[in-house]
């Protein structure tokens, strides 16, 4: 019991700068003057459009922090 609260806590407070980085899929708006993207494993369509000006967006790949799986069984195990 008492590592769970530990762990928990720990991993809370972790500053979000201190996350391990990784190459990741992005798409990013083709559109300049817009700096909207979103992570491939939210995109759901083959051609998605920006959300923020509705251009074209093109894959690209970024060095972003790994994102913690909101599913418990990724985290735990
Ligand atoms: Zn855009």
């Amino acid at each position: 019991m008492r590592k769970e609260g530990c762990c928990l806590y720990y991993s809370r407070k972790r500053p979000i700068t201190d996350l391990p980085e990784e190459m990741t899929t992005i798409w990013s708006c083709t559109n300049e003057k817009c700096n909207g993207w979103m992570r491939d494993n939210f995109v759901f369509s083959a051609q998605p459009v920006c959300a923020q000006c509705n251009s074209f967006m093109v894959k690209v790949e970024k060095m972003l922090p790994i994102l913690t799986n909101t599913s418990p069984n990724q985290e735990k195990n």
